[in-house]
């Protein structure tokens, strides 16, 4: 009579599996966020990127600099996905120190094309 008890446990685990909720949905965006930075400093590092007109996750100005000046690819420090080139050494080093901070602080400069 094993056949009952077991046609039993199948049914229940149907049951079961049919009632539960779909825990396994995520919540947020199943796309790759990098480690360590926040949404709202990933919206704003697209932006700077674009600031060059291509988006190549590398963000020419130094962001230290208020994204004014042109930086260089001897002085770089990565965020997210993104590689920032800093003008100098003492700005790759704040960058490197607080990289999210001076992001959500910098104001984005008005871009070379027109709205
Ligand atoms: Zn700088």
């Amino acid at each position: 009579m094993t056949d009952r008890i077991w046609m039993g446990v199948f049914l229940v685990s149907i049951f079961v599996i049919g009632c539960s909720p779909k825990a396994s949905v995520p919540a947020i965006s199943p796309e790759v966020t990098p480690a360590s930075v926040s949404p709202d400093a990933l919206v704003r590092l697209e932006q700077a990127d674009m600031l060059d007109g291509k988006a190549d996750h590398v963000i020419g100005k130094c962001y230290v600099c208020n994204l004014g000046m042109d930086g260089s690819d001897k002085y770089t420090a990565k965020i997210g996905s993104f590689t920032a080139h800093l003008c100098s050494k003492s700005c790759q080093k704040e960058f490197e120190s607080s990289a999210e901070k001076i992001v959500l602080e910098t104001e984005m400069p008005k871009a070379t094309h027109k709205e």
